[in-house]
């Protein structure tokens, strides 16, 4: 396998200032892997409960995503609520049911343990730490967090920093996890606390890349209508990790044409509810996106 991602899958219910969905596929996973799978193949490491239906895993493995390693344990699927202001920036979380999620012990399988490109996405630092000491040896593994973790399990997530190379995080979590107010400040801090490069994601107003050799900032996509921003940061992991592991270079100029997929996956998802518009656009459609957003950033 190359790429493996370890996360939830999920029953979401969101509201938007326009709409609203129950109950409908979701997870750092899922949409991590469905972004991913239109550049290679992904293997998910994840947990569901005897009430997630087969064809949910039918249409990830449809995408061509390995679900070999999701188990499935006994009660009910993770589920997470979100509603968004008019502004679409402000998100509320209504509620987080753990359930089987709760006592995860993620397993990895023998078959994804020699996985060069590895996506820790948001979970307990210690499951997160688990996860990632039964691999052989990865090329590259990225982690995402969330405020909670900073908050309750800093000195976890600090050792997690020392063992990974790369980490994504928003502005407000650059900010509390560093102390510094300014952005740029915020990432070096970062940096300080072991990983090579910080992906910091700024919403509608883009992503900035930040390592030792590498500064590179990118606006998003200009989407014409937003129908649901949930899972954008971990479609932009997918898509970026996805065409890291597709051309298994991780040099500075690579990174930063990984920020254009990136960016190009995120903005197909926020044009739809869950994966849907994920499923529907093929790596063609990314490529067309992909030189679209290059003609917009080049003189
Ligand atoms: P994002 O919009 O990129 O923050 O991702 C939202 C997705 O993450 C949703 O599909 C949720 O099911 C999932 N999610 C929300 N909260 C958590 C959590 N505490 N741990 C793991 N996954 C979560």
């Amino acid at each position: 396998m190359s790429l493996t991602v370890i996360g939830t899958l999920a029953f979401d219910t969101v509201e938007t200032p326009f709409d609203r969905r129950d109950e409908a596929l979701g997870g750092s996973a899922t949409y991590f892997a469905a972004a991913a799978s239109g550049f290679g193949e992904v293997g998910m490491v994840g947990v569901v409960g005897t009430d997630f239906p087969d064809e949910n895993l039918a249409l990830l493995r449809d995408l061509g995503v390995d679900c070999g390693g999701v188990e499935v344990a006994d009660g009910k699927t993770f589920r997470w609520g979100g509603r968004y202001e008019a502004d679409w920036n402000t998100r509320h979380t209504t509620f987080t049911d753990l359930n089987v999620f709760e006592q995860f012990d993620p397993k990895i399988p023998t078959g994804y343990v020699g996985s060069p490109f590895v996506f820790l996405a948001n979970a307990e630092p210690r499951l997160q730490m688990r996860a990632l000491e039964q691999f052989d040896t990865p090329k590259l593994v990225v982690a995402d967090t969330m405020n909670l973790w900073i908050d309750i399990a800093r000195d976890d997530l600090q050792e997690l920093l020392r063992r990974v190379d790369g980490v994504v995080l928003n502005d407000e979590e650059a900010r509390m996890l560093s102390g510094e107010k300014h952005l740029l400040a915020a990432a070096r801090k970062v940096l300080d606390l072991g990983p090579r490069f910080v992906v910091l994601k700024k919403g509608e107003h883009g992503a900035f890349l930040i390592g030792e050799d590498v500064h590179f900032s990118l606006p998003a996509y200009p989407v014409e209508s937003v129908i649901d921003p949930t899972g954008a940061g971990d479609s932009f992991a997918g898509g970026f990790m996805g065409y890291l592991a597709s051309v298994s270079n991780i040099q500075p100029h690579t990174l930063r044409r990984a920020m254009l997929y990136g960016t190009v996956t995120a903005s197909f998802c926020v044009e739809g509810f869950s994966v849907d518009e994920l499923r529907k656009r093929r790596r063609p459609d990314v490529e067309s996106r992909f030189n679209e957003l290059l003609s917009f950033i080049t003189l």
